[in-house]
């Protein structure tokens, strides 16, 4: 088709709007996201977005059954398209340059092959997508909104529906199907021998009727105004994620972890006169940009143990009323709702299930020190604050106290002054709690067995900090961390274990910035060190009847998710005394010795103890471990094997509370290899 100079310069017009018209509405958010505060890392803007962009490497790890193939099938058919067009564009107008016409010969032969092919990975990806976004609208209904919160009630869709949801897909499939009728229309109209090398045009064109030139030439319009329509609704969108995402992951820090909370120093306090963060400008400009890269697919939303339990948390509609707050100016705390800020568990579900990298847990701690350093924190959450600043034990209990466990069992203490390799760091729980004791004397007795030099700190160790630092207590944390180090540089403590993910956490990741450096252990780390180089002997319970509850802290948030289930024998092996058989493949069918839960590893389900949430008031229908507990009894397994106190004590609670709990054993790992080697 040749089209008359006259439309060519109407096309060249349109498109040239559209396009201004979209970067326009880009520009104008520029001035809501450097509001905030300069970031004071130096990212890696190649490497992440190679890694997390082109490399789609969060996508690939969430919904890996559904959500991540279909988001990969849309992304690289987008990417396809988007290439095919730049390569045209450079092959027919390049030539003002100097470049020449290359879009000939064999490559024009591979181009149409290749790019006809690819293409069908972005229709049936949005195909897919607006299926699923379908379907869930179906099992779900629509969205409710809370006339008094103005915000989405729980109703189990991780989605929302507004109509734009649906007309942005509608959109995509158009412009995707029709590229396909546009190439077979042209192959209808002026046939050419080569036509065949693009197979999906060429076949669509053999069952079209003869096109004239003026239905070509219409259809041609329609794609390029719906191309129009595309680049000038794309702001508005979310598929501008394709966009704003890209900058979200050129910006990220690549040294950011889950795990470190950035500090603030008292410098900082006297010169903004502020903890924390009020209003949304006083986010970095990152997580700003990153608010903006939502997409609002609802996959934090759908792991948030808060929010599935019916709390009013919402990780989705966190981001979208902060976002919100960025321009209206209004408080975080007002418009997130100080409810849902003191419900989260920081348990960093949602920051790993979220693709573009926004990092919930920073904004709402943030948030949280705000509201504890103006007075706002009451009830448990303060009393638990209180106690711990008047005796450095989360628990409350005297510091006189803190050697009660060890009665008869001769620990080692630091004070005793005899060298040793690691320090046992008990916390609060171990050295506190029934349940936390048993666990430190059961780990005591294997580290006796194993012949490890080790020793404790006693009543010289305080709190981590951890409860108080997650709770939004910036300077409580950071008045116990420098005691605590104070303690080992003393001692020249330089290798630590512990029982507690939570301690360990804080130690690992956090201590660093007050001066410590330390290698910190969880103690099933130790203890499968020790079984392998045959100091212990290993657990050997009957396949099936384990499952281990993964605690966040230690897989989520520290990567630690092998060690615990090795001492539980996660090997899959052949159950010689009874012959099952694969009647599929009529082979004897492998028996794990682990039965694990639904979620387990990194994807874990929080038990809901973190984030200091252990001491605040649970309605007894919204504790998320009881969700968690029928996960694992689902398991079919009569033994739930932890490594957490925190999770053992939330998950024994809601134990007592089912009528099957009193079949279920609960015990931490140590005292089941300490029964293997007793
Ligand atoms: S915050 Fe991330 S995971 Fe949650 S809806 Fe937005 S893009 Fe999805
Ligand atoms: S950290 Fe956990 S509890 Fe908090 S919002 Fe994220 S998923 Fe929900």
């Amino acid at each position: 088709m040749h089209l008359s100079s006259t439309e060519k310069n109407v096309f060249y017009v349109v498109m040239a709007v559209s396009l201004a018209l979209m970067i326009a509405q880009f520009l104008r958010r520029l001035p809501v996201w450097r509001k905030g505060v300069p970031i004071h890392w130096k990212p890696d803007p190649l490497g992440s977005v190679a890694k997390f962009i082109l490399g789609q490497r969060k996508v690939q790890s969430s919904r890996p059954k559904s959500g991540a193939p279909m988001h990969l099938m849309i992304f690289y058919g987008f990417m396809a398209l988007f290439l095919a067009t730049t390569l045209l564009f450079i092959a027919v107008y390049g030539q003002a340059v100097g470049i020449p016409n290359f879009h000939k010969g064999a490559y024009y032969l591979a181009y149409e092959a290749v790019f006809d092919v690819l293409g069908m990975f972005f229709v049936v990806g949005v195909a897919w997508a607006w299926g699923r976004r379908i379907n869930l609208l179906r099992q779900h209904g629509p969205t409710v909104v809370n006339p008094e919160t103005g915000k989405p009630e729980f109703n189990g869709n991780p989605l929302s529906h507004e109509v734009k949801d649906h007309l942005v897909l509608a959109l995509l499939l158009l412009l995707g199907v029709g590229g396909y009728v546009l190439e077979a229309a042209r192959m209808a109209n002026t046939p050419q021998p080569w036509d065949f090398y693009a197979p999906v045009g060429y076949a669509l064109s053999k069952v079209m009727p003869a096109i004239s030139n003026d239905v070509y030439r219409g259809i041609w319009w329609s794609h390029a105004a719906l191309v129009a329509v595309f680049f000038i609704t794309l702001p508005q969108m979310k598929i501008k994620h394709i966009f704003t995402a890209t900058l979200t992951a050129a910006g990220h820090n690549p040294e950011a972890s889950m795990g470190r909370l950035e500090p603030i120093s008292m410098a900082q306090v006297e010169e903004t006169g502020r903890i924390g963060v009020a209003t949304a400008d006083q986010y970095t400009q990152w997580h700003l940009l990153s608010l903006d890269a939502c997409m609002t697919c609802g996959r934090c939303t759908e792991v948030c143990p808060a929010h599935n339990v019916g709390k009013i948390l919402n990780p989705k509609q966190v981001v979208a009323d902060i976002a919100k707050a960025a321009e209206t100016g209004e408080e975080v705390a007002a418009a997130v709702s100080e409810e849902a800020l003191w419900a989260c568990t920081t348990c960093n579900a949602c920051v790993e299930a979220c693709p573009v990298l926004i990092r919930h847990v920073d904004m709402i701690v943030d948030a949280r020190r705000h509201l504890v350093a103006e007075g706002r924190l009451s009830g448990s959450g303060a009393t638990v604050l209180r106690q711990m600043a008047g005796t450095g034990n989360a628990w409350g209990a005297p510091a006189g106290n803190r050697e009660d466990w060890m009665k008869g069992l001769n620990v080692p203490l630091a004070r005793d002054g005899k060298p040793f390799e690691v320090l046992f760091w008990v916390g609060c729980a171990g050295a506190t709690d029934p349940l936390g004791m048993r666990t430190s004397r059961a780990l005591v007795d294997l580290l006796n067995k194993a012949g490890v030099s080790y020793a404790c700190l006693g009543n010289e160790e305080l709190c981590t900090g951890d409860p108080a630092r997650r709770l939004g207590d910036e300077f409580q944390f950071q008045a116990q961390a420098e005691m605590n180090v104070a303690a080992f540089a003393k001692y020249g403590i330089k290798r630590v274990v512990t029982a507690c993910p939570h301690c360990l956490n804080t130690l690992r990741n956090e201590y660093g910035d007050f001066g410590a450096t330390l290698e910190v252990l969880h103690h099933t780390e130790l203890l499968a060190d020790l079984v392998a180089e045959g100091r212990l002997k290993g657990a050997t319970p009957e396949p099936g009847r384990v499952t281990y509850h993964d605690p966040c802290y230690l897989a989520r948030v520290n990567n630690t998710s092998d060690a615990p289930r090795s001492l539980v024998g996660d090997q899959t092996h052949l159950d010689e005394t009874v012959t099952l058989l694969d009647l599929a493949k009529n082979e004897p069918y492998p028996l794990r010795v682990l039965a694990e839960p639904e979620q387990h590893g990194r994807k874990t389900l929080c038990c809901g103890a973190g984030g200091g949430r252990m001491w605040m008031d649970e309605e007894p229908n919204q504790r998320p471990s009881n969700r968690r507990l029928d996960q694992l009894v689902e398991t079919g397994a009569d033994t739930v094997a932890v490594a957490c106190p925190f999770c053992r004590i939330m998950l024994d609670a809601g134990l007592k509370q089912r009528p099957d709990g009193d079949n279920i054993k609960l015990v931490d790992l140590a005292e089941m290899l300490q029964d293997a080697n007793s």
